[in-house]
């Protein structure tokens, strides 16, 4: 999620194909998201509103970032991305200032999504102490703020606002009310066949070896997220670059493998 920064407006070049397994879940973003932009029209005619807001929730690094810039990329829209820190940290005013420019340039340059990454940091929850303590005056002017936006987007506007969060517990409950975040998904950890999956998506573009596996090494990948997997094929290109081979090889992997720590825990994959 990292590399989401910067309120450009470009439209990402992230397409679903990038994205290994989450078949349900891709469908539902289409639903809600590329439908409503693609086929303003029939909306309109049929007198649907589309909705303003979904929220992405689910352990790190399985791809809820990577999801919001794909559905931006089949809707063709405008991509705007603002992280809770980013809009915290600002001084007095000045993250309610960002806020609002956001959603500004999001309007003009309509149709438009809005990723409001790691939001539990934007707006924490009243009474959690939320961000290690942080001002509450702050996080209430910041919700009161984005609960302004939210609501003032309008039926035919086409912006669709996409938020993202490790921890749903610490979302405002005003964030779940009707005509605000009325969408819910949850972006869980991979599987096996999930991590088969996302290994294709990895290694598209790299010259395997013929021992390699990749639905073995999906079997023996438990507890690793996307973002891990992706790490692992790296790190498996590395030993074979270092090795000066021309394929990388089924002990490239197993060596990554060993060397790699996984994200997850058994507890985070239980409760997700
Ligand atoms: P965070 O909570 O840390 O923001 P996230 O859930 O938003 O994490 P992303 O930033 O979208 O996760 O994913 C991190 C990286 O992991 C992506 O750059 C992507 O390359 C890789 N990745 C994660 N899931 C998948 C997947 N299902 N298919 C292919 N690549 C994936």
């Amino acid at each position: 999620a990292s590399m989401t920064r910067g309120i450009t407006g470009e439209v990402p070049k992230v397409s679903w194909d990038d994205i290994g397994g989450l078949k349900q879940l891709k469908k539902e973003l289409q639903q809600a998201v590329e439908w409503p932009i693609k086929h303003a029209e029939s909306f309109k005619r049929l007198g649907i509103s589309p909705i303003r807001g979904v929220l992405l929730h689910g352990p790190p690094g399985c791809s809820k970032t990577t999801l919001v810039k794909a559905a931006a990329n089949a809707a063709q829209a405008s991509f705007f991305s603002l992280s809770g820190a980013e809009v915290y940290c600002k001084y007095v005013g000045e993250g309610e200032a960002l806020l609002r420019r956001t959603f500004q340039k999001a309007r003009l340059a309509a149709p438009s999504i809005i990723l409001l990454d790691e939001v539990d940091g934007i707006v924490p929850k009243r009474g959690h102490g939320g961000n290690s303590g942080g001002n509450s005056a702050v996080g209430e002017r910041l919700l009161s703020t984005l609960l302004t936006e939210m609501d003032g987007l309008e039926l035919a506007t086409g912006i669709i606002v996409l938020a993202t969060t490790n921890r749903l517990h610490a979302i405002d409950a005003a964030l779940l009310r009707p005509g605000r975040f009325d969408l819910v998904l949850h972006v869980p950890p991979p599987d096996a066949e999930g991590r088969h999956e996302i290994l294709c998506v990895q290694t598209r573009k790299m010259k395997l070896g013929e021992d390699v596996n990749l639905q073995e090494i999906a079997e023996h990948t438990d507890l690793f997220t996307g973002a891990d997997l992706e790490g692992l094929c790296r790190e498996a290109g590395m030993l074979a670059i270092r090795e000066n081979v021309d394929s990388v090889c089924n002990r490239h992997f197993q060596t990554a493998r060993i060397s790699l720590s996984t994200s997850l825990t058994k507890s985070m994959v239980e409760h997700a």
